[in-house]
């Protein structure tokens, strides 16, 4: 085959490959761009796990008529335009690929109203030929992004997904991991019409506490320990589990850096090594830590779905956070304060 350059359509696809891997991945970006819009409330209507339609709507800054096309091009964003832009990003989004991967791999409707604009537009974009039809429509100001029929054009990939159950709790995982770091937010999710989820917004102590207690159950935050520490541009928050109430799974482990949800690798072992002789191997300590740091220490551009960073200063950070752990854990246990669960 001679060598030549992809149809938009196929390479959007290509690079939907990465970010899109099931509803839930289409979820998170679609959460994260309401966010970067400034969004302070946000709805999310899910049908049959997502399989049907994913239904997304903001009061954020909204899009412009004349941009609309735009949004949903690859590599058109409005958060990046420099590289040192790129060195210090502040926001969610900044490849501009998401809706134009997502498009190209369902039927998506991207309806919008600006602050400045009177009427609402409606860009439409099928995963044909990458063409959008825009029409006038009606709308608050704000964004609703409606994407039905995931994966039509892609029967691999539709293989994949499971079951409507598995998907959506998918999803739902999504939808906390992402409300834990942004009490600022109101988030309702709905599934098949039926109310799952209300995360209200609030003050920040207050609205975080009760949202604690929906992910991690009223006893988790009764008997965690708290941590808070600052060190020049590096600063630790958050609650960890008694060593008694760990479990033997990774899946009770919530981490943020500079807001965004992380697995990382760095940060988990930093953990792990604090619990240290707390804990017995087969059990994983349960957290919920949230790392900020000058965003110029730290490359988010590591991963198409940016679940990893690099920290510039690693051995620091690792340290740093190993430190302030180990040593919370060891006077929150001997002083007492902490009951061990029964
Ligand atoms: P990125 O988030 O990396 O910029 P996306 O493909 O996710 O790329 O979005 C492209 C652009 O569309 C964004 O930069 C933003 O300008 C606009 N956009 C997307 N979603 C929204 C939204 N909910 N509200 C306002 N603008 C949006
Ligand atoms: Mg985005």
């Amino acid at each position: 085959m001679p060598i030549q350059i992809l149809p938009p359509r196929l390479a959007n696809q290509i690079a939907a490959g990465e970010v899109v891997e099931r509803p839930a991945s289409v979820v998170k970006e679609l959460l994260e761009n309401s966010l970067d819009a400034g969004a302070s409330r946000i709805q999310i209507d899910i049908l049959r796990g997502g399989h049907q339609l994913i239904r997304i709507r903001d009061n954020g800054c909204g899009v412009e008529k004349e941009e609309l096309t735009l949004a949903l091009s690859r590599h058109a964003t409005s958060k990046v335009s420099t590289l040192d832009d790129l060195e210090a990003i502040t926001s969610m989004g900044f490849r501009g690929e998401a809706l134009a991967s997502i498009s190209s791999v369902s039927r998506l409707i991207f309806t919008s109203r600006s602050a400045e604009q009177s009427e609402a537009w409606a860009a439409k974009a099928e995963g044909r030929d990458m063409a959008v039809e825009l029409l006038p429509a009606s709308h608050p100001q704000g964004t609703t992004v409606e994407v039905a029929d995931l994966f039509f054009n892609t029967p691999a990939r539709r293989r994949f997904l499971r079951t409507e159950k598995t998907e959506f709790n998918h999803i739902d995982e999504v939808v906390k991991r992402i409300g834990l770091a942004r009490q600022d937010v109101s988030i309702t999710l709905t599934h098949n019409g039926k109310p799952v989820r209300q995360f209200r917004s609030g003050d920040s102590d207050v609205a975080l506490g009760k949202r604690l207690q929906v992910v991690f159950g009223q006893k988790f935050l009764a008997q965690a320990i708290q941590v808070k520490a600052q060190h020049h541009d590096m600063q630790i928050r958050g609650w960890l589990a008694h060593p008694q109430a760990c479990k033997p799974s990774h899946d009770y482990q919530y981490c943020y850096v500079n807001g965004r949800v992380m697995r990382d690798k760095l940060i988990n072992h930093a953990v792990r090594q604090a619990y240290d002789e707390l804990l017995p191997a087969e059990l994983q300590p349960v957290f919920l830590l949230y790392f900020d740091i000058d965003p110029r220490q730290v490359d988010v551009n590591v991963h198409p779905a940016k679940h990893e960073v690099r920290f510039h200063q690693s051995r620091l950070v690792h340290d740093y956070i190993y430190q302030v752990l180990h040593q919370a854990l060891n006077e929150g246990l001997n002083w007492g304060e902490i009951a061990a669960p029964e």
